[in-house]
């Protein structure tokens, strides 16, 4: 047979090249990761979440306490062991080191290259470096095969969305704003767009996140954008309302998270109380004494809290309150953590948690006078602890015999044996769920991502217990 009428098999075609991540740290990174995988997607490249077979492999890190850099670093070092090709992103890649150096590079140096938090640009670039994009002639021709909304890492029935990065504010225990840099808020045009988009495609909770949500469009002072053909103002009230009516014809929730006790918030309770958002605020408070709010430079520290907080309640007597806290801050006294037992008793924070105190390297809080032993701090902690969880489990036992609503996150079986879920009171991953009993109705079922009414019938710890219907 003559070489022009060999038939050649076909060509095979050559794998795509396959990038390993792995995403650590909070919804913010989480995002940031989400942004990289759809480019990653987009471009042609398969993603793994292990290191075997990968050609290389993509760290996605957090800086935020030592337990995080130590877990950061742990995973850069058995990342390298396990494949030796690396990039890091992410706040520890924005850190330094002991002389000034950058501490991933100190620490490893044979990593191929490290990038900061929100850089996915920056990452796009190091993997083409190192990993040529695989040429697709169909791929190339869709600029985003995911939508505006992007690959999500969350299960498919809740999602988060970034409203914008970076800080204004210097929190003296905090060193976010050296790794993120000021407060840069994303067009709400584009925000909107990805929410819609989100909805459309089966997202059921949206949970808005940022470091600083009140804070929404200062840096543009608060811009007009476009939705849908409207202007709408960049900031956090426009966007709370316009969330809320795009997401009311796929009946999904809106969360807020990241809130500070501004006089703006005023504003967003009354929707709460009619249902456009969820009445659930996420506010970090960290203190209730002014002298510490002081020290720690939070924002709105010198608004009255307590009452702001009573205000709201009485605004919308379905509000529930989750917030974070710190016990022996550098200088406090006796009597300023009293006063913070005495208002978490007043205030009746739903959801509280509370961290002793610890130095995070290169945080101004660590130059404050009056550092006290590890042992007050966490003394101090697990006293605040008690008394949370007694107020949050005699609001748990105050929903006892009501009738909620609940988005149920895993049901095997079709929920023949049961599930869990969430009610609007709880937040995935930092509040606790509500056990689903099997359901008395044999025709009844249960099915992931879906509402389901249901009776409380007990609490249990930061849990309810309750028989869907
Ligand atoms: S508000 Fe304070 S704690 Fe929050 S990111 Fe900004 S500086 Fe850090």
């Amino acid at each position: 047979m003559s070489e022009a009428t060999t038939l050649s098999p076909p060509p095979i075609s050559k794998p795509a090249p396959k990038v390993g991540f792995v995403s650590l740290g909070c919804p913010k990174a989480l995002t940031d990761s989400e942004l990289i995988l759809t480019q990653l997607s987009a471009e042609g490249y398969q993603t793994s979440k292990t290191f075997q077979g990968a050609d290389l492999v993509i760290v996605n890190t957090c800086g935020f306490i030592d337990d995080a850099v130590k877990e950061s670093l742990d995973t850069i070092g058995e990342a390298l062991a396990e494949n030796g090709r690396v990039i890091v992103t992410g706040c520890l890649g924005a850190k330094t080191g002991e002389g000034g150096g950058n501490l991933v590079r100190q620490m490893h140096p044979k990593v191929l290259a490290v990038t900061g938090p929100h850089a996915t640009q920056e990452v796009m670039d190091a993997v083409h470096l190192n990993l040529p994009k695989p040429h697709d002639p169909f791929i190339d021709l869709v600029p985003n095969s995911f939508g505006s909304a992007g690959i999500k890492l969350t299960p498919r029935h809740y999602a988060y969305l970034k409203i914008s990065e970076g800080c204004n504010h210097r929190c003296t225990f905090c060193i976010i704003p050296s790794m993120r840099g000021d407060l840069v808020s994303r067009p709400i045009g584009d925000v909107l767009k990805e929410a819609h988009a989100l909805f459309a495609g089966g997202v059921k909770e949206l949970l808005v996140i940022s470091q600083d949500t009140s804070a929404y469009g200062v840096d543009v002072k608060y811009r007009t954008g476009f939705w849908d053909g409207k202007p709408v103002k960049t900031r956090m009230l426009e966007l709370v309302q316009t969330l809320g009516e795009i997401a009311e014809p796929y009946g999904a929730w809106v969360r807020l998270h990241y809130v500070y006790p501004y006089p703006s918030v005023d504003e967003i309770v009354p929707l709460m109380a009619t249902g456009k958002v969820l009445p659930y605020l996420d506010v970090p408070l960290q203190h209730s004494h002014p002298d510490v709010l002081k020290r720690m430079k939070r924002p709105a520290s010198g608004e009255r809290n307590l009452e702001r907080i009573q205000q709201w309640r009485a605004a919308c007597p379905e509000l529930v309150i989750r917030s974070t806290f710190i016990a022996g801050f550098p200088g406090e006294t006796e009597e300023e953590f009293s006063h913070l037992l005495d208002f978490m008793r007043e205030a009746r924070i739903d959801r509280a948690g509370c961290f002793a105190y610890s130095a995070v390297d290169g945080a101004v809080a660590n130059d404050i006078p009056g550092m006290l032993p590890m042992e007050l701090r966490e003394e101090r902690r697990a006293r605040f602890m008690a008394v949370a969880e007694e107020v949050s489990a005699s609001m748990l036992q105050g929903r006892v015999g009501s009738t909620m609503q609940i988005l149920v996150d895993s049901a095997p079986g079709m929920g023949k044996k049961g599930g869990v879920g969430r009610s609007y009171a709880d937040a995935p991953e930092i509040d606790g769920v509500v056990r689903l009993l099997p359901p008395e109705k044999i025709s009844k079922t249960l099915k992931v991502g879906e509402f389901t009414k249901a009776r409380i019938v007990g609490a249990q710890g930061h849990d309810l217990v309750a028989q869907p219907f």
